[in-house]
């Protein structure tokens, strides 16, 4: 039997000036032993000074998107060289509000895992399906093939972190049933382990996403399959994180 470490993963998306790193510190004192792996994710121009901070408390730090080539000519981008430069161990890929507002490809998302791993950081990769999908009774093809074609060769319980985020689910309130969310976790599992082999695809954690709040964190963590969660909104405040971070331990 496999024992994977719950995450709790905070995605600040373009939220926070300097003074939102204190934030990290009620956190931190909250929390200072946190009973599952704690990760924020900061805008890029916050990412150094968060992991300075974060240095000496039990909190990782990730970006929030990379480019796949690792220099150039690419104006207003980041590498993945540079979000590890920063200090951050972890980066997100895919987040569906690029897919949709940068028309990101699984190709793409792929390509940027690449770098991510590249570069030695751990790549936090999205995935989830439209609301018309879910009513359409796609959700299980489209989460599959997201899974299939964001994710390269190459794949550990280290390097990689998967997020089932219902497009539908984010920043909305709702979220899917308690049966549902198990159906796509336990089907994502099946898939990481026909791919990946037994004890690759038992170590990658699995993170649900999608409107988690700190009174249905621990309900949905006990899930099966959920191994955390990438949380949006109420992970900007300490207050909200730190509960959610204790129902996640
Ligand atoms: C997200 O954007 O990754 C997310 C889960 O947002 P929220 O928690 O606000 O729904």
């Amino acid at each position: 039997m496999t024992t994977r470490r719950k995450i709790a993963a905070g995605n600040w998306k373009m939220n926070g000036l300097q003074q939102a790193l204190t934030e990290v510190e009620a956190l931190s004192a909250a929390n200072p032993a946190p009973g599952c792996e704690v990760i924020i994710c900061p805008p890029a121009t916050l990412l150094r000074s968060m992991a300075k901070r974060c240095a000496e408390a039990a909190i990782n730090v990730g970006g929030q998107d990379c480019h796949q080539n690792s220099a150039g000519a690419h104006t207003g981008d980041i590498s993945a060289e540079m979000v590890a430069d920063t200090g951050a161990t972890h980066v997100i890929v895919g987040h569906s509000e690029r897919r949709e507002t940068y028309g990101e490809t699984d190709a793409l998302v792929r390509a940027k895992t690449t770098a991510a791993w590249g570069a030695g950081l751990t790549a936090i990769v999205c995935i989830g399906e439209t609301l018309d999908q879910r009513e359409s009774g796609a959700t299980l093809d489209i989460v599959g093939g997201q899974l299939a074609g964001s994710i390269p060769d190459g794949a550990s319980g280290e390097n990689l972190v998967v997020a089932y985020e219902p497009v539908w689910a984010i920043g909305t309130g709702k979220i899917p049933t308690y049966g549902e969310i198990e159906e796509v976790h336990d089907f994502i599992r099946a898939r990481l382990v026909r791919r990946f082999g037994d004890t690759t695809g038992n170590a990658v954690r699995v993170l649900y996403g999608g409107s988690m709040k700190p009174d249905n964190a621990a309900e949905i963590g006990a899930l099966s399959n959920v191994d955390g969660g990438l949380v949006g909104g109420a992970s900007l405040k300490a207050a909200d994180f730190g509960k959610i971070v204790a129902g996640l331990s």
